[in-house]
């Protein structure tokens, strides 16, 4: 937990937000500012800035194994995925989260 990162008041359920999807260790959420028909953020509940912070393989697995469980829960065969990873990348929330974007 951070006490300034946007995603782990989200997590710590401060703000009521609906998780489309939940496991041991990630969530899911849709995005504030969809850019496409379905926009969902998959994240650990731990915090992590970025991808670079993270040295945790069964993490990383499931992360993944995230996506495949709620793309598949809600019906979306086919979607992009995105992680921006340091600022010049475009990276906005320091909280690791995977962008999932679907035109469902
Ligand atoms: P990134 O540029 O990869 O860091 O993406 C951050 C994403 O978080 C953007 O797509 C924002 O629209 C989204 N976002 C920011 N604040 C919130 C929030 N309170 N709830 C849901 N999504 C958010
Ligand atoms: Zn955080």
């Amino acid at each position: 937990m951070s006490e300034d990162c946007i995603f782990c008041k989200i997590i710590r359920g401060d703000f009521g937000t609906e998780f489309v999807y939940e496991t041991d260790n990630t969530v899911v959420f849709n995005d504030i500012n969809p850019k496409a028909p379905v926009h969902m953020l998959v994240c650990p509940k731990k915090h992590y800035p970025s991808l670079n912070e993270v040295d945790n393989k069964d993490l990383l697995g499931e992360l993944l194994q995230t996506v495949r469980e709620v793309t598949k829960k809600i019906g979306l065969k086919s979607y992009r995925t995105q992680i921006n990873t340091g600022r010049e990348a475009g990276q906005e929330v320091f909280h690791l989260h995977i962008h999932i974007l679907g035109n469902k």
